[in-house]
């Protein structure tokens, strides 16, 4: 499916009134959908059911999703003017789908001074940015209390800014090389003024997936504890999903089945991010182990399923346009997304997986892409407020044009991030 012809798909779909399509969907699939709309849980069944949709069952769900979106968050597209910062790109855990890691020796291996990092945050702050966003690899020579004195850098320099950052990956190293317990450690960052943690290092939330995917990545049992105890201690979180790669519909389902149970019990959530794989220049693609599936609708599946699967609980559905395009990203806000992510400033994680959508969207942009899909779009912070008539300076492009720096890449990727 080439851009145009995903356009007039889900262009058609948002046309169709939901009864037409309905009538012509399964009866198994009018029946989940109907108590979706009518503000029922999905059970794993019937979400394997949403997910696997084709042809007039796929519509069928997508116009419930777009339904769905409307009634519980409205015609808004939200976005955060934020920055990305991946400041090391030195790892040693060796995860088979990502092209962003680089042992120490290698030419183009980073590993930034704080200096270096606070004038990237200072540039992001006079670009309008409310957020910074930081996530590196897992550095063998990290200082054991490197996450709380970066923090602590930024923040007694920069009070006001937002920081979202450390996977619960970098989490689990963190506190292992502080010899901390995960409660302890969580609450020195967050004292240390983190604002929020990314959901990322969950991929597909399945120890046998993630064996195959990276065998000394953070567990299950471990993603969920650190998760949910930055939830106990008044630390947001995002969470994610990692697919198109090896897993299978059940795994999805099941991985969302999870994030549910969690913010159920804690509310930690603040918004549910697919990211789709890219492979390109990854050791999963070269080995043979994936075929990459075209853009269309895998996509739209996941988006429609997680609006639906996770209605009540998480009311924010991001669109990651890093991964997808910022054109075709524009398209799934027809299929249950609210949000269009942030404006990055500069990414490299996906990037060096071969993602080819650059690594800054300007607020025009965002804007124009909401307007075009009858939509509006609004500035928010990390944590869903909303800045209404904010606009960041000059659109939050370069203030003047810069020299990219020598990590700097463009494109996009699947990394700890
Ligand atoms: S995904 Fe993260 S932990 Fe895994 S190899 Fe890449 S940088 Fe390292």
């Amino acid at each position: 499916m080439n851009l145009e012809q995903m356009r007039a798909f889900a262009d058609e779909i948002e046309a169709t009134p939901l009864n037409v399509l309905m009538n012509q969907a399964s009866g198994a699939m009018r029946a989940a959908l109907l108590k979706c709309l009518d503000y029922g849980e999905l059970t794993p069944e019937e979400g394997l059911l949403v997910y696997t949709a084709e042809g007039a069952d796929l519509r069928a769900v997508i116009k419930a999703a777009d339904l769905a979106r409307a009634e519980d968050i409205g015609e808004e597209v939200t976005y955060v003017v934020n920055r990305n910062i991946n400041f090391t790109n030195i790892c040693f855990v060796g995860c088979q789908f990502c092209g962003f890691k680089r042992q120490k020796w290698e030419s183009d291996a980073y590993d930034h001074a704080d200096e270096t990092i606070l004038a990237k945050v200072a540039d992001a702050i006079a670009r309008g940015a409310t957020e910074i966003s930081m996530q590196g690899g897992i550095n063998p020579d990290m200082p054991a209390f490197k996450y709380r004195d970066l923090l602590a850098a930024i923040k007694t320099r920069f009070p006001r800014i937002h920081v979202h950052a450390f996977s619960p990956m970098e989490i689990m190293y963190g506190a292992r090389r502080a010899r901390m317990e995960y409660r302890e450690y969580i609450a020195m960052l967050r004292d240390a003024g983190l604002g929020s943690i990314p959901g990322t290092a969950a991929e597909i939330l399945d120890d046998s997936v993630r064996e195959i995917l990276s065998h000394k990545k953070v567990d299950v049992a471990a993603w969920v504890e650190i998760i949910t105890t930055a939830h106990e201690l008044g630390v947001p979180t995002t969470s994610t999903i990692m697919y198109g790669h090896i897993e299978s519909p059940r795994q999805v389902v099941n991985h969302l089945d999870l994030i549910r149970a969690i913010q159920k019990r804690t509310g930690g959530f603040t918004e549910f991010v697919p990211l789709r794989f890219i492979h390109e220049n990854t050791v999963l693609y070269r080995k043979g182990l994936v075929r990459p599936a075209d853009l269309g609708f895998p996509d739209f599946r996941m988006y429609a399923f997680a609006r639906l699967f996770l209605r009540g609980l998480i009311d924010n559905i991001q669109t990651s346009w890093v991964k997808l395009g910022v054109d075709f990203a524009a398209v799934t806000l027809k299929t249950g997304c609210n949000d269009f992510s942030g404006t990055l400033m500069e990414e490299s994680i996906t990037a060096q997986a071969g993602g080819t959508a650059g690594e800054f969207v300007p607020v025009d942009l965002i804007e124009e892409q909401a307007r075009a899909a009858g939509r509006v779009a609004v500035e928010r912070s990390t944590l869903y407020k909303k800045l209404y008539g904010r606009k960041a300076p000059n659109g939050a492009r370069p203030i003047a044009p810069q020299p990219l720096p020598a990590d700097h890449h463009a494109g996009g990727g699947s990394g700890c991030g």
